[in-house]
């Protein structure tokens, strides 16, 4: 059994009697002064006010105890700000992600920074006050693919905001010491929270073995797939191609880190790739393919854009099953691989990647809302407005 700390937090999950604080809806903004007058005499009056998803399309905040230090290298994180991802708003409108399902209320989010409060009478590296980004998945450290260094693939993961386990969205979280990443100096909390989706990406990348003058394409071009493109750069890729559907997207991620675009076409996959070679010069195909979209579309694309002997890498989740050109994998003798969240040093690298000036993630931050307005974060992320919307630490 794993002692984690978010097992603990989620026993401790059961709502407070009467404790659920009504806040009005943050979408009339008619009424903004009142609304502000109340939930600023609530989120005091509330403990740890949490954004509970109760079931598809149904949210509300409640006052749920501050979780306790059950396990001496814990630490309790006071979270500052928590970015917005397609997985957060697929359980919203959907109440599940593949095999995960909602059973009971969860608090949501999972891309969180924030100030360490307390700490464990074990904790060595951190102390109260600092500033931290949170990695929210906790393994169970014991079994062989922990023992293999590939925890993000544990047994027993204890994951934020896949049931059932509590998310970030809440004003206090308890985590282990070494899944929280002191921010060096001059990084900001707005930036702490964008380590998360930068860490997916460090992985994804990694997963891709590329070398020093690959020619890399990465189809989707929101927050994870931008990000792709500016760790190719990093990781010495010479052409690096964002495919999207959307122009601004497209528009975005020329200045942000692709060294090209392509517009993805209503045309079959085969013209697509032949297309997109042929635009940018790939020769015989592009040495890596990065799907960052989860669109059968893209992942057939993604196929046939490769050279022969090329790696493709699936980063997207979209529908469970798609037509797959197993045949173009076959006889390219292509390297498939996967990609799940984040694994030994991936956090690391994505923090250093930041402080170091090589990826300038707060550019992905097109909007801050205030914690209150939660829902609001969730309405516009579903939308499609803006890249990364950043929600606030309850009661700042
Ligand atoms: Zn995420
Ligand atoms: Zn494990």
């Amino acid at each position: 059994m794993g002692s984690t700390t978010t097992e603990t937090s989620t026993e401790k999950a059961e709502p407070v009697p009467d404790s659920s604080v009504s806040l009005p809806n943050s979408s009339s903004k008619n009424k903004e002064e009142d609304a502000q007058a109340d939930t600023c005499s609530c989120s005091t009056r509330a403990q740890n006010l949490s954004f509970v998803l109760e079931g598809v399309n149904k949210v509300r905040f409640e006052d749920r105890p501050i979780p306790e230090i059950k396990n001496p290298h814990d630490v309790l994180v006071q979270v500052k700000y928590t970015g917005i991802c397609g997985s957060d708003v697929h359980y919203w409108s959907h109440g599940s992600i593949g095999p995960y399902a909602l059973t009971s209320p969860m608090v949501l989010g999972h891309e969180s920074s924030g100030t360490i409060i307390k700490i464990g009478p074990s904790v060595r590296t951190l102390e109260p006050g600092d500033s931290v980004a949170m990695e929210p998945g906790v393994p169970c450290r014991h079994c062989i693919r922990c023992k293999e260094g590939k925890y993000n693939l544990c047994f027993d993961m204890a994951f934020a905001a896949t049931p059932p386990y509590d998310g970030t969205l809440a004003k206090y979280y308890v985590l282990p010491e070494d899944f929280c990443y002191k921010l060096p100096l001059g990084m900001s909390m707005e930036e702490g929270a964008l380590i998360e989706p930068l860490a997916v990406a460090v992985h994804v990348t990694k997963q891709a073995s590329l070398r020093h003058g690959d020619s890399v394409v990465v189809f989707g071009a929101g927050p994870v797939g931008l990000l792709c493109c500016a760790v190719a750069r990093q990781f010495g890729a010479s052409k690096i191609i964002a495919v999207d559907i959307q122009k601004p997207r497209l528009e975005f991620a020329r200045q942000f880190a692709a060294t090209a675009t392509y517009e993805s076409q209503r045309v079959s996959a085969q013209e697509n790739a032949a297309n997109l070679i042929r635009e940018n010069d790939l020769g015989v195909g592009a040495d890596v393919a990065i799907d960052a979209s989860g669109a059968e579309p893209s992942v057939q694309a993604g196929i046939h854009v490769l050279r022969t002997g090329g790696t493709y890498v699936q980063g997207g989740m979209g529908k469970d099953d798609i037509t797959f050109p197993i045949m173009a994998a076959c006889t390219k003798e292509l390297t498939l691989k996967g990609s799940f969240r984040y694994s030994s040093g991936d956090y690391k690298l994505a923090v250093q990647l930041v402080s170091e000036g090589k990826v300038d993630a707060k550019r992905l931050i097109s909007r801050k809302v205030r914690f209150e307005e939660a829902e609001q974060a969730f309405v516009d992320v579903k939308a499609g407005r803006g890249i990364k919307v950043l929600i606030g630490g309850s009661g700042d």
